[in-house]
């Protein structure tokens, strides 16, 4: 691996206090202010310039800008989750029911670092790097507050990722097209007719209904999604009935659905409202869906990924195709704006995200500032170039 100290010119312990503070006060989705002001105080103290977007949470900052040029942004999530950490760790979450247990403490470190790495040579930069520290991407939210503060206005191309814990250390995930799923959920309530438990046929029961949409729903994974595609279907909540010896008059089914590609999206939403209503139908009963709409779909631009293993070569880190993954990911909804790339950085974790006892390797935080400086160099001389014939 090579020396990232000498790659970046920057402290690397100093990153990893600065990860350790991000993680001792995680905050929820768009109530991040503490860590919004943090992040400013580190920004300004190392001269980088703050913005003045209208964002509640979260800050925008600029890299640059002396040469004249494109505008690239590097994008990180800065929100935890209400999770109640168990990691055991000296630097463990000090706000109760609160964790970083997704890692956006890490992702914010290491824009922080690249920030500083980035002005340490600025005057060479040819363009600007605009730093989006997002929030609410636990709630799918943050990506949109971004866009509709005029923050992706003049941005021609965005960098995010996010650590994996199954990738070793010095390994980046790269890879062009679908690398996360887009992450829609439903409420389906279906309303049939109450009687006395031992009557069944003086009613119409909801729970009949519910227990066979629970599995003609998975039909529609086996039988209408291609098998050279993927999609994911998984009822989550299930709730009827208060009494033993009563037929209720209502059931709620809850759940998510994950799909990769637009046309298995729609495929699948469509079918989906299919069988809730025929197979309500057929026990007599009626059904509503709601819908929860997710982010779409991560999906890479090409070029861009050709940029990622350019600067994966030019650090010395290892480039792998990652598996993609099924969690959903806010970034996407930049990716409908403007060209994207979305990498994974191999952090070597113990737990999956999400996880009470989530943690990762903080040698993995030097080869994300090193990367990202490389990857924002290549990108402004790419664009620069008008989005060069190079690669
Ligand atoms: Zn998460
Ligand atoms: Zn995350």
């Amino acid at each position: 691996m090579p020396s990232e100290a000498l790659l970046t010119g920057i402290a690397i312990e100093r990153m990893i206090d600065i990860r350790r503070q991000l993680h001792r006060y995680p905050e929820l989705s768009n109530e991040e202010y503490e860590t919004t002001r943090r992040i400013r105080g580190w920004l300004e103290e190392a001269r980088v310039r703050v913005k003045d977007y209208p964002l509640a949470t979260g800050l925008i900052a600029e890299v640059g800008g002396i040469q004249e040029g494109p505008v690239i942004a590097l994008r990180a999530d800065i929100d935890a989750l209400p999770i109640q950490e168990k990691s055991g760790l000296p630097f463990a979450s000090l706000n109760p029911g609160k964790m970083h247990a997704c890692g956006h403490d890490f992702h914010t470190a290491a824009l922080i670092g690249v920030a500083f790495a980035l002005k340490k040579q600025e005057s060479r930069l040819k363009g600007t790097v605009r730093l989006i520290f997002q929030p609410a991407e636990e709630k799918a939210k943050g990506a949109k507050l971004v866009i509709d503060s005029g923050a992706l206005e003049g941005v021609q191309a965005i960098f995010g990722m996010h650590n994996k814990p199954d990738l070793p250390v010095g390994t980046i995930g790269i890879k062009e097209g679908p690398l996360m799923a887009a992450a829609d959920g439903f409420l389906v309530k279906v309303e049939g007719k109450g009687s006395h438990a031992a009557v069944p046929e003086a009613g119409n029961d909801p729970i009949v209904t519910a227990a066979h949409l629970v599995t003609a729903l998975q039909s529609v994974v086996s039988r209408n999604v291609s098998s050279l595609s993927s999609a994911v279907i998984s009822v989550t909540k299930l709730h009827s009935g208060e009494s033993w010896n009563v037929i209720p008059d209502q059931a709620l089914l809850e759940g998510t659905i994950r799909t990769f590609d637009d046309g298995v999206r729609l495929q699948v939403l469509k079918r989906f409202g299919q069988v809730v209503d025929g197979v309500a139908a057929a026990f007599g009963t009626t059904a509503s869906i709601r819908w929860i709409e997710g982010p779409p779909p991560v999906n890479n631009d090409a070029a861009l990924a050709k940029l990622g293993l350019a600067a994966a070569a030019d650090t010395g880190y290892q480039a792998i195709t990652p598996n993609p993954s099924p969690a959903g990911e806010d970034f996407a909804v930049y990716q409908r704006e403007i060209p994207g790339l979305f990498l994974f950085i191999g952090t070597a974790g113990t737990q999956e995200w999400h996880h009470p006892a989530f943690d990762l390797d903080e040698r993995a935080l030097p080869v994300s500032i090193s990367y990202f400086t490389r990857l924002a160099e290549l990108a402004l001389d790419y664009y620069s170039t008008g989005g060069g014939a190079s690669l």
